[in-house]
């Protein structure tokens, strides 16, 4: 209590505390696997600066790692490694599909393509476009990070589903 009967101390939830601390220290980990690829690049250059939102850490192991961003065309072939390196990343972790092909197979509705990484994976946020621009993907971020600050994204809804005794899928 202040001098002039001002309340001046914070009360918040734990929950509310840790998600913002999440939402603003994210460490990406880039799958990009074609021209999408270059637009991630450049949003994490000097001209866009993903830095600006607390993104900026890129690490190139799955365990380092809780945001994978999937940029890129992802063949069949290339799918279980997808799968792979998604379940070797430490909860908490999202995903952000980057590009018409990682998000539908895009123009290559072939056999050979996956079509939507939703299929292998479970996608917390879609940049669409082809190319997707390096704004769309800043655009994205910001709705991810809204979405944990809030606590509705695809690990807070296993998260409550293990505490209410389910299954975590
Ligand atoms: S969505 Fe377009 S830019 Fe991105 S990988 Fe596919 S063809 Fe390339």
């Amino acid at each position: 209590m202040g001098k002039d009967g001002s309340v001046n101390f914070l009360t918040t939830r734990l929950d509310d505390i840790v998600n913002w601390g999440r939402k603003n220290a994210l460490w990406p980990l880039p799958f990009g696997t074609s021209c999408c690829g270059i637009e991630m690049m450049a949003t994490f250059a000097s001209e866009y600066d993903i830095g600006r939102f607390g993104a900026e850490a890129m690490r190139f192991s799955p365990r380092q790692s809780d945001l994978l961003i999937v940029a890129g065309i992802v063949n069949a072939k290339m799918a279980p490694v997808l799968r792979n390196i998604y379940d070797q990343m430490a909860e908490p972790k999202w995903v952000m599909s980057m590009g018409a092909c990682a998000s539908s197979g895009g123009i290559f509705n072939v056999y050979s393509v996956t079509q939507g990484i939703d299929t292998i994976l479970p996608v917390d946020i879609y940049v669409p476009g082809c190319p997707p621009s390096p704004e769309g993907v800043l655009h994205a971020l910001l709705r991810l990070q809204e979405k944990i600050q809030s606590g509705d994204t695809n690990y807070h809804r296993r998260e409550r589903a293990v505490r209410q005794g389910g299954e975590a899928k």
